[in-house]
Order: structure tokens, then C-alpha cells, then sequence
């Protein structure tokens, strides 16, 4: 196919990152901000990425709050939803910040995660389009109500495994005429709680964002003791497969630190693609938005573009990812 001559996103990004100041600025008038992200939206939907050979379901973990979980969530699952990869997210927090950011409305009363959780309602039925990709991108959203689940589920049958069965009945439900979801993202509340060890139970893969800040490792040996815990006693396909880096300002020497050693701890796990931190980004979810549709040219949109385009590339061989033990 010929490509239109306009700027790929690649070259966006390598403006805007030579650039300290962000190119937004230069930019920011309602006008141009729509130009900019038209010519993004057209140039996003033009490619079409490599699907896994079969769902690939990840849960987005970790126990501190506010590094970065909910919106790598629904970033990574816009983008991966732009470009033709079928997505669901599954909203584990009782705050419901991916559903916002989805653009769903999540009042007590909805059908919601928590009747899959706590009423074995399939999760078929509580699932939405969103609207910004109605055909590829799906949404489990969570309400408040999901914040007493934690105790309700500790008195229930077989409480860890509650998501699993609940994921595996939907995927059961697929035929090769109306496939499967290539993606299941598992948005996590921040603690280690019966929430997140359902969403571990429920995933073959960890997908773990480091903020690049100063306390961002620690805390982190206790999570991946919670994944090793997972693994021995209640799901063995588990592995962290992904590290993203999120927040990243390069403007400090720390963030940089914080980025090495990480990657000297995790080596290939950590994703290449570094996420700035970006005011596009947090601004997004007043919206209703995801930074992939408020402002597609931004350095924050360029960044989430480039890691879920890895995380497609690096899932097109599943079997390279995680054993086929289950
Ligand atoms: P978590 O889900 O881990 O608690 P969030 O994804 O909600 O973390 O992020 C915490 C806050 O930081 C939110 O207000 C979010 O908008 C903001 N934020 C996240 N990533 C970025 C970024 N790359 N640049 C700027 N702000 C960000
Ligand atoms: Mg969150």
C-alpha cells in the first residue's frame, strides 16, 4: 500500500524528543491541536498490528499507587485497538479510573465486574464498546461497589479464582468466526489484596509500570514475591513478561537512574519505549479520553504508541512469551 507523506508518528517523536520543551506549547490552539491530531488519528489507523496467536492475558500490576497502572492500561489498549487488535479491559478498581478514562460511566446500579465477581454473572454481559474504537475495544468497567469485594469475596468458595473462571467461560464463548479478544488487560486497585490475586490468578502474563521516581523500586521485591507465591500455589502459567517505564522526565538525572537499573534488574522485560511524563496525559481522563484520541500528537500518545506497537511485536510468537502450561 502507498503511505501518505505525512510525518510518521516515529518522526514526531524524535522532534518532540530533541525538543525539552514540549512541542504541545507550540501547538496549543484549539485549531491546530485538531489538525495535528487528525493527521495522527489518520496516520495511527493506517497500520494494522500483529495479533498473538492466542489471547494474551495480562494483568497490569502493582501495589504502589499512582505509578502509572490505569493509564498504561487504557493507553496501550487504545492503541493496540487502533490498529486493529481486539482489546478488552477489565476494570479491578473499585475507583473506576479505566472506565472514566474509557469514556464509560460507571455509576453504582451498572452491570460491573463486581456481579462477575460476587453474582457469576458472565462477563460477557457486563462488557461495553468504547466508543473511540467500537469494534475493537471493549470494557469491563468497575463501580464502587467493587470496594466491599474485597471482604465479600473472603468468605467465598474458591474466592483467588473467581476472574479465572469468569475469563475462561468468556473465552470459551469465541468461535473462529467471532474470535476472541487478542488482548485482555487486567486494570489492578493498588494493594495486594484478594482484587489483585484474582487478576493474578486470572493472567498468564504480569505487565508491571515503574514510575521513574525516587521510590519506585521499592516496594517492588514484595510484589514479585506476590507473583512467585501465585505462581507456586495458585497459577503456574504466570510469569512477568512486561516492564514498562512510565513518567519518565528527562530532565532529571534520577529518572535516568531509576531507568538503568531497572533494566539491569528485569533485562529484556523492560519495554524499549520509555513513557514521558506529559501534562497530555493526565489531562486525558477529565475527558473521558484516552491521551491516544485527546491529543494523538503528544510526546505522552507518541510514547504509549510506541510501547504497545513492542508489545504487539514481542506478542506475535506467544509461545516465545510463557510456557504452554495451562
Ligand atoms: P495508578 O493506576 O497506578 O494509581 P495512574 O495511572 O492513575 O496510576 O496515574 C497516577 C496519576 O499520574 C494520574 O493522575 C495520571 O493522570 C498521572 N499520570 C500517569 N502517567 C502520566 C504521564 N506519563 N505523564 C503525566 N501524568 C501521568
Ligand atoms: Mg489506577
Amino acid at each position: 500500500m502507498i503511505r501518505e507523506p505525512t510525518p510518521s508518528l516515529h518522526d514526531v517523536s524524535r522532534e518532540t524528543r530533541s525538543d525539552d520543551v514540549s512541542r504541545e506549547t507550540e501547538f496549543d490552539t484549539p485549531i491546530a491541536r485538531e489538525a495535528l491530531q487528525a493527521v495522527h488519528t489518520l496516520n495511527v489507523r493506517q497500520e494494522t498490528w500483529p495479533t498473538p496467536p492466542r489471547t494474551r492475558v495480562m494483568t497490569v500490576a502493582n501495589q504502589k499507587g499512582g505509578v502509572g497502572k490505569t493509564t498504561s492500561a487504557v493507553n496501550l489498549a487504545a492503541a493496540l485497538a487502533l490498529h486493529g487488535v481486539r482489546v478488552l479491559v477489565i476494570d479491578l478498581d473499585p475507583q473506576g479510573n479505566a472506565s472514566t478514562a474509557l469514556g464509560i460511566e460507571h455509576p453504582v446500579g451498572i452491570a460491573s465486574v463486581y456481579d462477575v465477581l460476587l453474582a457469576d454473572r458472565p462477563l460477557a454481559e457486563v462488557i461495553v464498546p468504547v466508543e473511540i474504537a467500537a469494534t475493537t475495544l471493549f470494557c469491563a468497567p468497575a463501580t464502587i461497589d467493587l470496594a466491599g469485594a474485597e471482604l465479600e469475596l473472603s468468605s467465598q468458595v474458591a474466592r483467588e479464582y473467581r476472574l479465572q473462571r469468569a475469563v475462561a467461560s468468556y473465552l470459551a464463548g469465541f468461535t473462529p468466526s467471532d474470535p476472541a479478544p487478542d488482548y485482555i488487560l487486567i486494570d489492578c486497585p493498588p494493594s495486594l489484596g484478594l482484587l489483585t490475586l484474582n487478576a493474578l490468578v486470572a493472567a498468564r502474563e504480569a505487565l508491571i509500570p515503574i514510575q521513574c521516581e525516587y521510590y519506585a523500586l521499592e516496594g517492588l521485591a514484595q510484589l514479585l514475591r506476590t507473583v512467585e507465591m501465585v505462581q507456586a500455589y495458585l497459577n503456574k502459567a504466570l510469569t512477568v513478561s512486561t516492564v514498562l517505564l512510565t513518567m519518565y522526565d528527562s530532565r532529571t538525572r534520577l529518572a535516568d537512574q531509576v531507568a538503568d537499573e531497572v533494566r539491569r534488574h528485569f533485562g529484556g522485560l523492560v519495554i524499549d519505549a520509555v513513557i514521558p511524563r506529559n501534562v497530555r496525559v493526565s489531562e486525558a481522563p477529565g475527558y473521558g479520553q484516552t491521551v491516544m484520541t485527546y491529543d494523538a500528537g503528544s510526546r505522552g500518545a507518541v510514547g504509549y504508541l510506541q510501547a504497545a506497537r513492542e508489545l504487539a511485536e514481542r506478542g506475535r510468537n506467544g509461545s516465545d512469551l510463557v510456557e504452554e502450561t495451562q
